[in-house]
């Protein structure tokens, strides 16, 4: 949050967000606050690359974050 993007990673996040119709991964809820998150943290050399990113809602975003959320999901 509030970090600082390179213009083509915002850009991956609102393609994968509108491919997914920002419909939460893991509770299915389509909220148009949806996040995009990162399979692999950018901070830890992920990619912008939509195989990377997922859509979650703010709430689960946030527990996923706070460890209170394991996510076993096989898209690829
Ligand atoms: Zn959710
Ligand atoms: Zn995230």
């Amino acid at each position: 949050m509030g970090q600082k993007r390179p213009y083509e990673h915002q850009k991956a996040q609102k393609e994968v967000k509108e491919l997914e119709s920002y419909q939460c991964m893991v509770c299915w809820e389509v909220n148009p606050k949806a996040h995009g998150h990162h399979l692999i943290p950018y901070s830890e050399g992920g990619s912008a690359a939509m195989q990377n990113m997922m859509t979650l809602c703010p709430s689960c975003h946030t527990k996923y974050h706070n460890g209170e959320l394991k996510i076993d999901i096989h898209r690829f």
